[in-house]
């Protein structure tokens, strides 16, 4: 999709399941299985939806996805069904690995960071080698001395070989990754969550990352279970859906399992409903039942 001067593109890297409850946090069963209905596990249907964004300035990937290195067991557990080539997850858009010249991953959780290393000849090594990788240092340090309830949702695997590869860039704070396109750390999710925005040509859009995961997030106390700061998560996301809306910015989801993108109208109570752009926009086909 064209965006000012810029080319914008979803991934669909996988679809998985995770537990409605852990999704949903403190919101009841009786009200979120109204919109997300869960299977005899208790697990609701989401995708990873990575954004490409094709700049002057070199090609930006957002997130990696949960990537194929997954036993057969876990597969079975997540419900997890890869969508991409792994060796090479961009090829249905003509692109090889090496065209991507940054990767942006917004936190390290598995379903973010899953796909930024491959395995070539037994080691694990970048998947996208002339990529540099941008992710807060405070993340990354989290994600090396995580608590227990935090330590479960991350595989030192997925991160390691990026630092021996030399192209890992730890950014602390808020950044410019090239002219048009900068992370903005949201916490909530984890305490250095980033969430991605870009503009250009009077354009401007954001990747909420796990701020806002579907569509069904939208309000805000609908807050993750998995948030280790749901308080706060709940209140970035406030401000920034009001800028959003107001501002008529592209708005992305990065789990959502129908058109993850669109923008934003004033519902009732000071909430906001999502006008999904046409499915056309997409260059892959959604499967019917999603759409609904
Ligand atoms: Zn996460």
């Amino acid at each position: 999709m064209k965006f000012g001067q810029f080319n914008l593109y979803i991934v669909r890297e996988c679809t998985f399941k995770l537990d409605g409850g852990a999704m949903f946090g403190v919101v009841p069963k009786t009200l979120w299985e109204k919109v997300s209905p869960a299977d005899e596990l208790n697990r609701v249907p989401l995708a990873c939806n990575l954004l490409l964004i094709e700049t002057p300035h070199g090609r930006v990937l957002v997130e990696t996805g949960m990537g194929i290195r997954w036993s057969e067991k876990e597969k079975e557990r997540y419900a997890l069904k890869p969508l991409i080539d792994g060796e090479a997850p961009l090829r249905s858009l003509g692109l090889s690995n090496e065209d991507i010249d940054f990767v942006i991953i917004s936190h390290l959780h598995f379903d973010h960071c899953g796909g930024a290393v491959r395995l070539e000849n037994g080691s694990l090594v970048p998947t996208y080698p002339k990529a540099k990788y941008y992710i807060q240092k405070g993340e990354w340090d989290l994600a090396h001395n995580a608590n227990p309830r935090a330590k479960g949702s991350y595989r030192l695997d997925d991160f390691e070989p990026l630092a021996k590869a030399g192209c890992l860039t730890l950014i602390e704070g808020d950044s410019q990754v090239v002219p048009g396109v900068a992370v903005k750390v949201s916490g909530g999710h984890t305490g250095h969550h980033q969430v991605v925005t870009f503009s250009s040509g009077g354009e401007r859009g954001v990747y909420f990352a796990d701020i806002v995961p579907t569509r069904f997030h939208l309000p805000p106390p609908w807050v993750m279970g998995y948030d280790h700061f749901p308080l706060a998560s709940c209140q970035i996301k406030s401000v920034l859906l009001e800028t959003a809306h107001e501002e008529g910015w592209l708005v992305v989801f990065d789990h959502e399992m129908g058109v993850p993108w669109g923008r934003l109208r004033a519902a009732a109570d000071k909430r906001f409903e999502f006008l999904a752009l046409p499915e056309e926009t997409l260059s892959f086909k959604l499967p019917v039942k999603s759409q609904s």
